[in-house]
């Protein structure tokens, strides 16, 4: 291999992008607060240029205070100017400031500063938690009364609004003395764990620094502040030249990467360690380089960097006055870690190192309340004046929920209140029309209050309402029939007092009886509908083999739950507000359901050939097939010509557009096998865990639909796809065959379609295998199944002589930027050309893909960074492959090296 292609493969790999000025670009998005400052008290710090303003709009709580002036200006000359003044918390266990950021998704740093300096004349250091919005940021403590506290993370936004918020402990009384939020290009600072984590600062260190104290650089366009590092075995070295790059958007300020440690013994490793206070901490070290000295033509520098003795990148060599970032892939654990950069036996120069951050994974995966319950919750606490502690959010976090809230919590949804206890509160007034907007209240109790007037109406629409206690109040009037209704019907537990209900003696005495009659006969209907529906369910998932027709009567009873009139489809939908998509069944839109889930909803077109009987047999089917890699089935609408389906709603939209050359996002190495095992596995599911097995016979990425955790679920399985009317779908006609019967013809989409079922017009499970084969071609290679141009070339023909050549460089996405093991890559490579082969009988089961690609992910190690070289494990386990899903000629199996 030569040196500039191994240089070439290292540019890309520390993907360099030119530095560009950005002094005029500083404190473009920045909230600068000084808390606890005079009211619009706004002004410049004279040390950093930072615009600051007091913190009124930020917060409503809270008191102002001054440090104690033993520890501020003048005694403390060197003070900066937001410190000395705070905003303390004696109020309330949860205080937030509300930051509005820029949309939900985009990255922000932000940091916040703490100096106590006895500003309650107590001298006692308060011990308290920090979060960003329901997620634990970190605790703050103090060693001294002096001491100043900084705590930075970076954070992905995941609504509008970021809310930081202090939690009493019952440790001392929180407060806050500064508060930044910076914007970040979201494309940097990524880990595994993508916006489920954000990166709590634990070291940024600026290496070979000429200055003292902290360094917080005009330049630097997200405002980071670098601290001079260095070791008495390293040397300095540095330049004036201007530093060329970006680093691909982390664009380190140019006092920072112009200069540079190297060792003092130039043959000696350049080296530098930390120890976690808890070896379960993962952390993230971004190292920067850019070499700083005119090389002479016969000097190389040249080193590996290696954690703990395992590689984790290189070898590399910075470019001359070019920036360069590496960071590694997987996050580091254990009790010690040391970094180490070695120069290689080659190489006539030490190592150097610029400059470096250090970050720990803090799991940011509690999701605030449902926007609609905090509003709800938060009318009825205005509405009676509730003195409860009801601060921060109603159900996050989970330890700390809201008195007499229950909340249901989900993987994947926000939380949504469920149990409302206002029991014995000095309630008085009406019933608070808020209420009904827990949309997914099960469990109303009101006893035991002052309450008046009568007992609303809207107490009988509200649907996941289940049990309501309004006895022990001064109620007037008569339950509303709804009401009576459902409590008869054994859908509703009612306690009420009968005598304030009702004149007459005969009413009260025939109530007095009758709800405790309706209580113990609703219990018995409730437990007998539970029955069947369990049974129902049961017959459904596991039909017998006889009847293996899924649609049947009982099926058709239990449908009622999922049916849904146009008129509600109207409101799901907002008036077909927001249209997500449009597919051959028609357009796609989004919506929300009355307990505030999401959904996706389609619309059957007008032109569709399908009839309401046979959509709604293929909407019973789809109710009967259930698994967390297919998207779920809410319901449908046959309402006149009005039909629709609707789906669970994921928010990542469909893997196509995700993989698209337009989406700046990446997905990780790691990440995409995890896509196609999760795709896998609903496919496994519907060929060997379906009574009949289902084909989904249009398997392509566009039908791969991307959760907002980017789980991967199958769309549009179970749906007979005559009735789709889709000009891209091959044969989208209704064929008919030799004994006059009218049949399907062959569906699919180009690209994605066996040539096998084509020709013969003969369809099984391998059918979908070579599709999911295409599918996984276009993870690896991030090309489209048909790459237009002036003449359309299909992803095999053009990846079959790249596989011949061996250079997987060539073949793999290049937005991946050498961040994979090779290995890995090439067995994926293996296994989607097994499934691709032409012959079906050659194809693999559904199973057998899936077991490969669990083995990728296995193998998908940190510090792979060389994508060219083909290891020789690689042809054995080809071979292997081979020998397990033997494959014709035509379609070439086994990359050869160069
Ligand atoms: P065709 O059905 O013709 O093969 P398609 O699969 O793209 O094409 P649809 O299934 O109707 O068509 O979906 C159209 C688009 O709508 C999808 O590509 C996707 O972007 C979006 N979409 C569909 N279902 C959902 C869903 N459940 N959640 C979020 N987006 C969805």
């Amino acid at each position: 291999m030569t040196m500039s292609i191994r240089f070439i493969s290292l540019l890309m790999m520390l993907h360099l992008v030119l530095m560009v000025p950005v002094l005029g670009q500083r404190q473009t998005g920045f909230v600068s607060i000084d808390c606890g400052a005079a009211e619009n008290f706004e002004y410049t710090d004279d040390s950093d240029q930072i615009k600051y303003s007091t913190d009124g709009a930020y917060i409503q709580t809270g008191v102002n205070k001054n440090i104690s002036s033993k520890y501020s200006y003048p005694n403390n000359p060197n003070l900066p100017l937001p410190m000395s003044d705070l905003r303390s918390f004696p109020e309330g266990k949860w205080n937030c400031y509300t930051l509005r950021a820029g949309p939900r998704g985009s990255l922000h740093l932000i940091r916040a500063y703490f100096l106590y300096g006895n500003y309650d004349g107590e001298n006692k250091l308060p011990q308290f938690d920090l979060y960003v919005g329901v997620n634990f940021w970190s605790s703050v403590t103090f060693k001294n009364v002096s001491e100043q506290v900084t705590l930075e993370i970076i954070s992905m936004a995941k609504s509008e609004v970021t809310n930081v918020c202090l939690v009493n402990k019952g440790l001392g009384t929180p407060f806050i003395s500064a508060l930044e939020l910076r914007p970040v290009n979201s494309s940097i600072y990524n880990t595994e764990f993508g916006a489920s984590a954000s990166l709590l600062l634990f070291k940024r260190w600026d290496l070979g620094a000429i200055i003292n104290g902290s360094g917080r650089y005009e330049d630097d366009i997200y405002d980071r502040i670098w601290y001079p590092y260095g070791s008495s075995s390293w040397d300095s070295i540095s330049t004036s030249h201007a530093i060329n790059g970006n680093n691909n958007g982390y664009r380190t300020p140019f006092e920072v990467m112009r200069t540079a440690a190297k060792p003092k013994n130039a043959s000696a490793s350049l080296e530098f360690s930390w120890t976690p206070n808890d070896p379960n901490s993962k952390f993230y070290v971004y190292l920067y380089f850019a070499e700083v000295k005119t090389l002479e033509i016969n000097q190389l520098r040249k080193f590996t960097i290696s954690c703990n003795g395992h590689l984790l990148c290189g070898p590399l060599i910075p470019s001359y006055l070019v920036a360069a970032a590496v960071s590694n892939l997987k996050p580091l654990m254990g009790h010690e870690h040391r970094i180490s950069l070695h120069r290689t036996e080659d190489s006539s120069l030490p190592p150097i190192l610029n400059a470096v951050e250090i970050f720990e994974v803090r799991m940011m995966d509690a999701f605030p309340t449902l926007e609609k319950d905090v509003n709800a919750i938060m009318d009825i606490k205005e509405a009676y004046g509730i003195q409860r502690n009801w601060v921060g959010d109603p159900c996050e976090p989970k330890n700390h929920t809201w008195e007499g809230l229950i909340c249901n919590y989900s993987n994947s949804r926000p939380p949504q209140i469920v149990s409302l206890n206002l029991s014995s509160s000095n309630l008085s007034g009406v019933i608070a029309s808020a209420v009904c907007n827990l949309l997914s209240l099960e469990s109303l109790d009101l006893s035991n209050n002052s309450l008046s007037g009568s007992i609303p109406k809207f107490l009988s629409e509200m649907r996941s309402l289940k049990i309501l206690i309004l006895k022990g109040n001064q109620l007037s009037g008569f339950i509303p029939a709804a009401l009576l209704k459902k409590s008869r019907a054994g859908l509703l537990k009612l306690s009420v007092d009968a005598q304030n209900l009702c004149g007459s003696d005969k009413c009260k005495k025939k109530l007095n009886v009758f709800v405790p009659l309706v209580a113990t006969i609703s219990s018995l209907l409730v437990l007998l509908i539970v029955f069947v529906i369990i049974w129902k369910v049961r017959r459904n998932i596991q039909p017998d083999k006889e009847t293996s027709n899924p649609i049947k009567e009982g099926t058709r009873v239990a449908s009622k739950k999922w049916q849904y009139s146009y008129a509600e489809v109207l409101d799901i939908t907002d008036n077909f507000k927001i249209v997500i998509g449009k597919g051959g069944f028609g357009t796609v839109y989004r919506g929300q359901m009355k307990d505030g889930n999401q959904v996706a909803v389609k619309m059957l077109s007008p032109t569709s050939s399908q009839g309401p009987r046979e959509f709604q047999t293929e909407a019973e089917l789809l109710m009967t097939v259930h698994h967390k890699n297919l998207v779920a089935f809410i319901g449908f609408c046959d309402d006149g010509n009005k039909m629709a389906l609707i789906y669970e709603y994921m928010g990542n939209g469909n893997l196509k557009n995700y993989l698209s050359a337009r989406n700046y996002r990446c997905l990780s190495w790691g990440r995409r096998l995890q896509i196609a095992i999760d795709a896998a596995q609903g496919l496994e599911y519907l060929h060997h865990g379906c009574k009949p097995p289902i084909i989904h016979r249009d398997v392509k990425t566009a039908n791969i639909l991307l959760s907002e955790k980017l789980e991967a679920k199958i769309a549009d399985f179970g749906l007979s796809k005559e009735f789709k009317n889709d000009t891209r779908d091959v044969g989208s006609s209704i064929n008919t065959n030799d004994q006059g019967n009218s049949e399907p013809a062959v569906m699919g989409t180009k690209g994605y379609l066996d040539p096998e079922y084509y020709k013969s017009r003969k369809l099984n499970e391998k059918s979908d295998i070579y599709s999911f084969g295409i599918v996984l071609l276009e993870l690896i290679t991030g090309q489209p199944a048909v790459r237009k141009g002036k003449e359309s070339v299909h992803i095999l023909d053009w990846l079959r002589p790249e596989l011949r050549r061996g250079d997987l460089s060539k073949i793999i996405d290049s937005k991946l930027q050498g961040k994979y093991n090779a290995c890995s890559v090439w067995k994926a490579l293996g296994a989607a050309m097994a499934c691709t082969a032409s012959a079906s009988i050659h194809r693999p089961t559904m199973n057998c893909v899936l077991s490969e690609l669990k083995k990728c992910l296995e193998k998908e190690v940190p510090g792979q960074g060389e994508t060219y070289i083909v290891p020789p494990q690689i042809y054995r386990e080809l071979h292997d492959l081979s020998e397990t899903y033997p494959m014709d000629d035509e379609s070439i199996t086994y990359p050869f090296p160069r």
